[in-house]
């Protein structure tokens, strides 16, 4: 017998682990999620789009409008920004896989953690201002740039436990 051939690739699986990650986000409009992996292929943390540990999602604002004090942009901690304060161990050399490009914010973020390497999906915000400032820092501090070849779409299904029910 031959060994299976269609499997993921590193790329796609962690893209992917990426993108399990986004959904645990509450974030009626926006899920991104991010996953940073070793020079070993080893993953060394995750995260996803919230509020800061403490700030309720049920309490804190979700809207895009209304100004700083009552919209989400002022609280919420972006996915790659987790991922980087989640982790267990410094993350100096590793290659972060995010779904969408990262921000501005993100980006120092990434270049003062030491971050080797991009791996991105979406770059839905190419040419805005907070994207352009991203790349130029990124680009400056030698950060390396990928987006992947192959969008990764998973589908989720719940099915209830039989046994739990006997
Ligand atoms: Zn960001």
């Amino acid at each position: 017998m031959t060994k299976r051939l269609d499997t993921l690739s590193w790329d796609e699986y962690f893209m992917g682990l990426a993108h399990l990650s986004a959904l645990r986000s509450k974030d009626p409009n926006t899920q991104v999620g991010a996953a940073i992996i070793d020079e070993n292929n080893r993953v060394v943390s995750v995260g996803y789009n919230g509020f800061p540990r403490g700030c309720s999602d049920d309490e804190f604002p979700w809207d895009r409008e209304g100004g700083f004090l009552i919209s989400k942009y002022a609280y919420v901690v972006h996915a790659e920004l987790n991922a980087i304060l989640n982790s267990p161990r410094p993350v100096r050399g590793c290659t972060l896989y995010v779904s969408l490009f990262p921000c501005n914010e993100c980006a120092k973020a990434i270049i003062q953690a030491g971050i080797a390497k991009i791996v991105y999906e979406s770059d839905k915000y190419d040419g805005t201002d907070a994207n352009i400032v991203s790349k130029r820092m990124l680009r400056a501090a030698g950060v390396e740039l990928v987006q992947v070849d192959n969008t990764i779409r998973l589908s989720v299904e719940r099915r209830t436990n039989s046994e739990k029910n006997k």
